[in-house]
């Protein structure tokens, strides 16, 4: 019991109050429903696929966005993971594709180039006729690290390379920033 509060406290946005009764709500299920909350939760995981091309999580080869003919394809803004580029769809303002990092350059983490999808970003340039890259990171170290390293990357490329204003606040997770800032930050995109 101690164990499973532990475990549950340490997803985000669970503090220990919420463990314990989801811990105590689990506990009180039949065991066969038990077994299903767990069998899912490892289901989940490993059928997890990435699309082919924007790397977002989808379990089809391609996401919506991306099999999506009336989205602009020439513009692929570059996010942190999954949820920046749902942040940025409620905005309705963007139009065109995505390509998710899945995570940012943190030499303190130990996290390096190789270990986001930088390459198959470069990899898709390479395929795709693209325009611009709108590198929309999180304005924080690792954030502004990854976005240098990657515009570096595209200068040779002769690829137009934007970088969003900072509407966003410095250090801030783009997650939780309302719409109207992030409609802002995108229209106010300067190039690297
Ligand atoms: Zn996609």
């Amino acid at each position: 019991m101690v164990a499973l509060i532990e475990e549950l406290s340490r997803l985000p946005g669970i503090g220990t109050k919420s463990a314990q009764r989801l811990a105590f709500h689990i506990i009180s299920l039949p065991k066969e429903k038990v077994q299903r909350l767990a069998d899912t939760l490892v289901d989940a995981k490993q059928n997890i696929s990435y699309c082919n091309r924007c790397c977002t999580i989808t379990d089809d080869k391609l996401c919506p966005i991306c099999k999506d003919e009336k989205r602009a394809n020439r513009q692929i803004m570059v996010v942190e993971d999954s949820r920046d580029m749902a942040a940025y769809e409620k905005t309705k303002e963007y139009k065109g594709l995505y390509h998710i990092l899945h995570g940012a350059i943190s030499p303190m983490m130990g996290v390096g180039p190789s270990d986001i999808k930088i390459k198959e970003l470069l990899e898709r340039i390479q395929k795709e006729e693209v325009e611009e890259i709108i590198i929309a990171t999180n304005p924080n170290i690792e954030g502004e690290a990854t976005a240098m390293y990657i515009s570096k990357l595209l200068k040779p490329l002769g690829i137009k390379t934007t970088r969003i204003a900072h509407g966003v606040p410095v250090g801030g997770d783009l997650e939780y920033v309302d719409e109207i800032t992030l409609s802002r930050a995108l229209q106010g995109r300067r190039e690297m």
